[in-house]
């Protein structure tokens, strides 16, 4: 299998072909501005020393300053926070949010650690990376299995370390430390957006609609929630441990309590009411993926539809909530298949779009009300769709490559007027 980044540059390679680039920009957009990799020493509960790896990547900041999320998993690496920067500057620039990407990580069970140990950790992170972040330079952000109150060690230690209050250096805080309304629930409801938006161009309306969603952390479980509200029936869900299905439909409020109480989603299948209700089986993860469902929603990690499976999917849209969830290679299998892939740098991009509010909000002091933040995301999330689809339609080509085509031609305007800017600049 391709490097990850070498994976990401394809879908750059294929956009190309329908958009005129210069070729200075294509040159830039192939490589990281900067990647820092960094030990942290954490004293641990025990007395004993331990040392992390941490990453952070500024891929590209032509259209300002970088922005990404930062992840704590054990699988953590360079490669793959180089392509999830990658990922984030052709996001921003889909959404047309006045930022480059950046992407960060540490590698770590955070399961396996103590909440002291975890904000030793955070904290230490942005002593290493003091440097390389500011509110004008790059904007961490929450990812997989990091959260607010992560986000508001980080951005109370940068403020301690520059002797001032400065909440514009990260965003997903809590909100009593400057953070926004909506920020919680904002993939989510950018994911529910676009789905709304596309899917009645597919003729395919919620009631009746079989979903299946991989992954329950912030983006799934609260996305399925919108959905089974909205009247879809979410038919499986599943976690790290594995997943549910009911063909009748799941009760996705008493699924969220389950998971809330018990840590995982399978607890509901042999325990508690919904248990009774009605009936279940337990998936695997691989098994969701498979499911004969009108719409999967990958909400997980990355490389989970790869060459090696994409011949099994059955569902005939795929919404990637996730990011990176289908590679390059099984992209061109579900193309063959006519199965519809709407993608990550979309469907996920609700989570930035209002990071960028939240970081609108503190920089000018002033803060807004739950309806304004939604109605803005809303309003982001259904033109940028709309627009996507059009292009898409006008040169006969998929939505990914519809929604590269349209951040490269915004990439490409910055480049280009810059000129000929030969500097580092910070
Ligand atoms: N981690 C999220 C993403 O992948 C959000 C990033 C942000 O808010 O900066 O899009």
């Amino acid at each position: 299998m391709l490097s990850l980044l070498a994976d990401a540059n394809q879908r750059l390679e294929k956009a190309l072909r329908y958009v005129a680039i210069p070729e200075d920009a294509i040159e830039r957009l192939k490589f990281p501005k900067a990647s820092l990799t960094v030990s942290i020493p954490v004293r641990m509960d025990d007395g004993s020393l331990k040392v992390f790896q941490g990453y952070r990547v500024r891929y590209d900041d032509s259209r300002g300053p970088t922005k990404g999320g930062v992840r704590f998993h054990p699988s953590v690496n360079l490669d793959e926070v180089q392509s999830l920067a990658f990922w984030m500057t052709f996001k921003c620039a889909a959404l047309n949010i006045p930022f480059g990407g950046a992407k960060g990580g540490i590698t770590l069970n955070p399961k396996e650690l103590s909440r002291f140990e975890l904000e030793s950790l955070s904290r230490g992170y942005i002593n290493a990376l003091a440097d390389f972040i500011g509110p004008d330079i790059d904007i961490p952000a929450p990812d997989v299995y990091t959260n607010a109150m992560i986000m508001g060690w980080m951005m109370d230690q940068y403020s301690i370390i520059q002797r001032q209050i400065i909440p514009g250096v990260v965003t997903g805080k809590p909100i009593s430390m400057g953070g926004s309304l909506g920020r919680e629930t904002a993939t989510a409801l950018g994911a529910f957006f676009t789905i709304q938006t596309l899917l009645p161009k597919f003729g395919q309306a919620p009631q009746g609609t079989t979903v299946a969603i991989q992954g329950f952390g912030n983006a799934g479980a609260v996305l399925a929630e919108l959905l089974f509200k909205a009247g879809y029936k979410v038919v499986a869900v599943s976690d790290s441990q594995g997943g549910i299905y009911a063909s009748q439909g799941l009760d996705i409020p008493s699924v969220r309590h389950t998971k809330e109480a018990t840590r995982s989603v399978q607890a509901v299948y042999c325990q508690g009411s919904v248990c009774n209700a009605i009936e279940h089986s337990v998936v695997t993860n691989a098994e969701l993926l498979e499911l004969e469902v009108d719409v999967l929603i990958p909400a997980a990690l990355e490389n989970q539809i790869t060459a090696a499976n994409a011949h099994l999917i059955k569902a005939p849209y795929i919404f990637e909530v996730a990011n990176g969830p289908v590679t390059s290679e099984a992209d061109a299998i579900l193309a063959e298949k006519g199965i519809q892939v709407i993608p990550d740098i979309l469907v996920n991009a609700g989570g930035v779009t209002v990071s960028y509010f939240e970081w609108v909000q503190n920089k000018s002091g002033f803060y807004w009300s739950l309806e304004e933040v939604n109605q803005r995301l809303q309003d982001k999330m259904t033109e940028e769709t709309e627009w996507i689809w059009a292009t898409a339609q006008d040169l006969a080509i998929d939505l990914r490559t519809a929604a590269y085509v349209h951040a490269l031609s915004r990439l490409a305007e910055a480049i280009g007027a810059q000129g000929t800017r030969k500097d580092y600049i910070k």
